[in-house]
């Protein structure tokens, strides 16, 4: 048998693999050669099992020779990667009545007879599958209960219970490898990441008996907390106990290690408690893996039965891979590739506690992750009243403007019954990092009443509790229970390998002081994108912006936004000061003027009295900007080209704030950008425009500076003319947002209500607004980026929109050789971990 690959005694030599026996087979061998006293092994491998599964007949004799003749056996999945899952284990193969007796008086009638009364029910549940309801009437474990046991299957079996070893095994070997093919297996490891034809061995191992006379008994042991992962012995320990039970319940438990509570395994057995700490310490080294020992004590002895990877929170798994790093036992490049991207996510907002019980009221898109508790509100002037009396409260509105972008400063968390990925509450969620959920279509929300209305019926009014996780959409009623965030010296020390790795930059989307700061503790190489219309909502400066609305004339506009000057000055000259020489990016004005000006009667009415202008002149012109399609109409450029005093004043605030920020000797790198350019002529118009101000500045400050001004490559029509806009600027930053919006012809604030129909029937793979689309965008951003390349070597080529922060869209623009990306503050960290795996 030692020769063939299929079914194998695992020896140091056998022919076992992973690929071909499953992680917990090569495991095991791992062990024994190791030297650990690891009982007798089998392994069979997926093409056995498979046989098994599809009708062939077991080789038990193959497999039973290899044990000692009255050895009972267990038998467990090896799986390719554990988290696939499997069947469950069986044990005690092989007891019979002949066994009973003799084990009757080595360990006593009562301990005897639980052993077979539960081998008969596992054999009866897992491989006769029959119904488990039928031992429900048995109590006690004594030979009385067994004696029901047996009558109990031989009733429902209608046959003796087997005798036969072999019989057994074949039974549970044929059991175990069809369950791995039942739907709900499948279904479950697909969505772990397995793939189809994922397969299953299986490990036929000698039992050791962690019951009986002298000191037995079984458990587990690891060298570090779960939670946290700091170097801390755990584990679980039951005398008399077998497998598992250990870890299913309280009562009768030795502790592991001194516990006030009572007596230890380590102040009983010291010299078996201190051969498994080794033991799990040389795993670690030997394995280069914080492993989890399953071991059993039979009369004194240790054995060990199987060593599992620790399992561990997201904290955890980041100070383990850093810690075995730092010890030696993996390199750097392989602590960075042990952390899934997605995992930091959950470090670096709060989390709802995982042991508390979850109220579910609906769930929407997980827009912005974390999660918030606070009594709900309806609109924004609540919101700041909340925060005004140090309130938490949860912003509720069908969907975001941005004139609510003030009440989300103040929310904790934004609820909206509208919405995608990209709308604007997701993106101003991720922005300052606010949990948000979007598009959560399964409430009814009633913002005259102020209430939402669960599908159960419950109604929530304004002021009551509520939480919302933005982490996975969920809504819960009441205020849940909430983990701090987790930024400890260990995330850090992987984000300084990340960075030395990676060879695509990470930069950040902020656009007040205070996304800045969080960008820069996250160590984001610059700032690619700052959106600056949202500096215009603070509420001294929306009345400012509205007058300039309302000016007749370009002089008119001109004395209104001579106010605003020193004000985004002042912005700007913050953000070049926080990122201490670092890039930063600015957008000019991007949305269409309609956006700052009041659609209700009574804000209509107050802008009326505060410009001192009938109500229905204003009614009448803000009827009149009205646009049937504001994301494809007047915005963005064509802004700048007919209405060119805002960027006049916004170039002159970026300059005089250059001029501003290096009178302390420190460096600026201030970048320009123009959004929604769709003609080489818009570029040329503005940068004409921008480059004469500059000029003008110099001459008042009598100071030199330099800028770069870029283009933001957010409509088809930019992307395939990049050829001949390329020679007019020095970088193109790709606004995914709006790129993949006008590819589609798919509206990224409408898009959300139907998006999971389309995903669910597979129209498309994922949301395009979430994951780069690589065939459709991703050809546009392709050809942009070669045609801006070939006409322009140098130019510095980015990605600005959400995609930036998805992993697999870094990869993406990595492949096509653009310089950077750029997305929220709070993604940066996956971003970085992303960038940095995709070049080990
Ligand atoms: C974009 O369109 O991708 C972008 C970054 O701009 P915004 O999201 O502000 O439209
Ligand atoms: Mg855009």
């Amino acid at each position: 048998m030692q020769n063939n690959p299929d079914t194998t005694l695992i020896t140091p030599s056998a022919p076992v693999a992973t690929a071909t026996h499953g992680g917990r087979a090569k495991c095991l061998q791992r062990l024994v050669r190791m030297d650990l006293p690891v009982p007798r092994t089998v392994g069979l491998s997926f093409g056995t099992v498979a046989n098994i599964a599809n009708g062939g007949l077991p080789d038990v004799s193959k497999i039973v020779d290899q044990f000692p003749m009255n050895a009972l056996l267990c038998v467990r999945p090896s799986s390719q990667d554990p988290d696939w899952g499997g069947p469950g284990a069986v044990l005690n193969i092989g007891m019979n009545d002949a066994r009973f007796e003799s084990y009757r008086m080595s360990m006593g009638e009562q301990a005897a007879s639980a052993l077979y009364s539960r081998f008969i029910q596992t054999y009866a549940i897992n491989v006769e599958r029959l119904d488990p309801d039928m031992f429900d009437h048995i109590e006690g474990e004594g030979r009385a209960a067994l004696q029901e046991t047996i009558a109990a299957y031989e009733e429902e079996a209608e046959e003796k219970f087997p005798q036969s070893r072999r019989i057994q095994l074949a039974a549970v070997l044929r059991s175990m490898a069809r369950a791995w093919n039942g739907t709900s297996a499948r279904l479950l490891r697909q969505a772990k990441g397995a793939p189809v034809n994922a397969g299953l061995g299986l490990v036929v191992q000698q039992m050791v008996f962690g019951l009986g006379t002298g000191h037995c008994g079984s458990g587990v042991l690891q060298l570090v907390d779960s939670d946290t992962g700091a170097p801390q012995v755990t584990g679980r320990y039951l005398s008399q106990s077998q497998g598992r039970d250990a870890l299913a319940g309280d009562t009768a438990s030795l502790y592991l290690t001194r516990d006030p509570r009572g007596p230890s395994l380590e102040e009983k057995l010291p010299e078996a408690f201190e051969t498994i700490k080794t033991y799990a310490g040389l795993m670690r080294q030997r394995l280069r893996a914080e492993m989890q020992v399953e071991f059993a004590i039979e009369d004194g002895v240790v054995h060990i039965l199987d060593g599992v990877r620790v399992s561990r929170s997201s904290r955890a798994a980041v100070r383990i891979a850093v810690t075995l790093a730092q010890d030696g036992v993996i390199s750097r490049e392989e602590a960075l590739m042990r952390v899934q991207p997605r995992l930091l996510t959950e470090l670096l907002h709060r989390q709802i506690d995982p042991s508390v019980r979850r109220d579910v009221i609906g769930k929407g898109i997980a827009a912005s992750p974390g999660a918030a508790t606070g009594r709900l509100v309806f609109d924004s002037g609540e919101a700041q009243a909340s925060a005004a009396r140090g309130e938490a409260c949860i912003l509720v509105r069908r969907e975001t403007s941005s004139e609510d972008v003030r009440g989300m400063h103040a929310a904790n968390a934004v609820l909206t019954e509208r919405g995608g990925i990209t709308s604007h509450a997701a993106v101003i969620g991720r922005g300052i990092g606010l949990p948000c959920v979007v598009g959560a279509s399964s409430l009814i929300f009633n913002q005259r009443d102020r209430t939402i209305t669960a599908k159960d019926g419950r109604v929530f009014h304004a002021g009551d509790e509520m939480t919302v996780d933005g982490s996975t959409g969920q809504i819960l009623a009441g205020a849940a229970a909430l983990q701090e965030a987790a930024l400890d010296e260990y995330f850090q020390t992987l984000m300084e390998w990340a960075t030395e790795c990676a060879d695509i930059k990470v930069r950040a989307n902020a656009d007040t002081p205070q996304d800045a700061l969080t960008a820069r503790n996250f160590n984001a190489e610059g700032i690619g994108l700052c959106r600056t219309e949202h500096m215009f909502f603070d509420s001294g400066r929306l009345t400012v912006m509205r007058e300039m609305i309302f000016a007749d004339t370009s002089d008119g506009r001109r004395a209104v936004l001579e106010r605003l000057l020193p004000m985004q000055r002042d912005d700007f000259t913050q953000l070049f000061r926080i990122m201490q020489g670092k890039p930063v990016c600015i957008r000019l004005f991007d949305p269409p003027l309609h956006e700052f000006l009041p659609m209700d009667a009574s804000g209509q009415r107050e802008l009326a009295e505060a410009l001192g202008l009938p109500r229905s002149d204003v009614t009448r012109r803000i009827e009149a900007m009205r646009e049937y399609n504001p994301m494809l109409g007047l915005r963005g450029v064509r802004l700048g080209i007919t209405v060119p005093e805002i960027y006049d004043m916004q170039a002159r605030a970026i300059f005089e704030a250059i001029v501003d920020a290096s009178e302390d000797g420190e460096e600026v790198i201030a970048e320009i950008m123009i959004p929604l350019v769709s003609a080489r002529r818009e570029v040329e118009i503005v940068k004409a425009a921008i480059d004469a101000v500059a000029h003008a500045v110099r001459q008042e400050r009598g100071v030199n500076f330099s800028y770069r001004l870029g283009v933001m490559v957010e409509t088809p029509r930019a992307a395939l003319r990049a050829g001949e806009i390329a020679p007019q600027c020095a970088f193109l930053s790709f606004g995914t947002n709006d790129l993949t919006q006008m590819t589609y012809g798919l509206s990224r604030d409408d898009a959300g209500r139907f998006m999971s129909d389309y995903v669910q029937q597979g129209v498309f793979d994922e949301d395009p607004f979430h994951t780069l689309d690589h065939e459709g965008v991703g050809e546009l951003l392709t050809l942009g980026a070669q045609r801006g390349r070939a006409a322009q070597p140098n130019i510095t080529l980015s990605v600005c929109g959400e995609h930036g922060g998805n992993p697999e869209s870094i990869g993406f623009c990595r492949a096509a050789g653009f310089d950077y990306v750029s997305c929220s503050p709070f993604r940066v960290p996956v971003a970085r971990l992303a960038a940095a795996q995709l070049a080990i």
